[in-house]
């Protein structure tokens, strides 16, 4: 399951160089995946871009974000119910390996 930030977050900006697959970005920021540019999927606070969030794994036992956010923002997205399987698949996809 990818996560998601919440309202919770106070634009600290410590999740997102944690992250192993780029997938947060500060509010208003265009987003990359596979070479192009996409708008951002928030204007005031930092997102996280499912279709590249892996919960960490085949990186880190545990999601990052969620250990170093200060506000428990980053929580779990009910919209992308993936298997971990699927989220291995994520992880070679946007890896090559
Ligand atoms: S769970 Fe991991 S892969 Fe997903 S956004 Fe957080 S740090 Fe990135
Ligand atoms: S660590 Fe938490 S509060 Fe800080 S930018 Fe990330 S989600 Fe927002």
């Amino acid at each position: 399951m990818a996560l998601q930030i919440s309202s919770d977050c106070i634009s600290c900006g410590a999740c997102e160089p944690e992250c192993p697959n780029t997938a947060i970005y500060s509010g208003g920021t265009e987003f990359e995946y596979f070479g192009k540019k996409f708008e951002a999927l928030a204007s005031d606070i930092f997102y996280i871009v499912p279709e590249k969030c892996t919960e960490c794994i085949g990186f880190h036992e545990e999601s990052q974000c969620a250990a170093v956010c200060p506000v428990d923002a980053c929580i779990p997205d009910p919209e992308f119910p993936e298997d971990r399987s699927q989220l291995l698949a994520k992880k070679v996809h946007l890896h090559g390996s």
